[in-house]
């Protein structure tokens, strides 16, 4: 299936979110991980310019997702903003605006969060806090591993493995925006979230 891509918002406050009528993905990650660029391998590159502008980088950027050729509506993409480093504290993140948490935990359409690490460089605790946190409100995720391309095949199944353990989930997708090693899988994942998903 192929889809074109429409920028809908970027919202600051709950009451700027579009309506929830469609199933919604949302990607997050910290800083770096590769997100636009894994944006911009799902869906080209007007998806990460977007979320890239000046004021927007705070915001949740919605896009959505129409099936080409006949334009049927079939998901919105949420682009969350990234989170810091090391300064995650008592909440997910200290730096995250307040509307982050109260958007994972009740957006009603939201069907699933790709939760980004990279695949290079053992788990952070800025992104167990963020599963952990997650699993608390039982939001359903998935976790995906980026920069594939950086690794060979022992290596790539060596920190898969390693990862899966910090992070404790059973799955773990590895991905290459570069390459793009694993993309096909994540858009079946996320068809099957869509397709599981609640809608209005
Ligand atoms: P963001 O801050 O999470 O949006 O991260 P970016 O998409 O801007 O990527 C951060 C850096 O990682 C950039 O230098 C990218 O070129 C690099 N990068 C992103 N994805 C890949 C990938 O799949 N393979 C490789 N080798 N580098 C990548």
């Amino acid at each position: 299936m192929r889809y074109t891509t429409q920028f809908l918002l970027s919202a600051m406050a709950a009451a700027q979110f579009p309506a929830p009528d469609l199933p919604e993905v949302a990607f997050l990650g910290r800083s770096n991980v590769g997100k636009s660029s894994l944006l911009n391998a799902l869906v080209g590159d007007k998806a990460a310019k977007v979320s890239q502008t000046p004021g927007r980088t705070r915001a949740i950027n919605f896009f959505l997702l129409s099936e080409e050729p006949k334009g049927k509506k079939r998901f919105i993409f949420a682009d969350l903003p990234g989170y810091g480093y090391a300064k995650i504290s008592k909440s997910i993140s200290a730096e995250w605006p307040k509307f982050i948490e109260p958007y994972l935990a009740d957006r009603p359409t939201l069907a699933l969060c790709i939760c980004l690490v990279d695949l290079n460089v053992p788990a952070q605790k800025g992104d167990m806090m963020l599963l952990d946190w997650l699993r608390s409100v039982g939001r359903d995720f998935a976790v995906v591993a980026t920069k594939a391309d950086r690794l060979s095949g022992n290596a790539r199944v060596r920190n898969l493995a390693a990862l899966k353990k910090s992070l404790g989930v059973n799955e773990l997708l590895a991905v290459s925006s570069k390459t793009g090693y694993g993309l096909k899988e994540l858009w079946a994942r996320i068809a099957e979230a869509g397709e599981d998903a609640p809608t209005e």
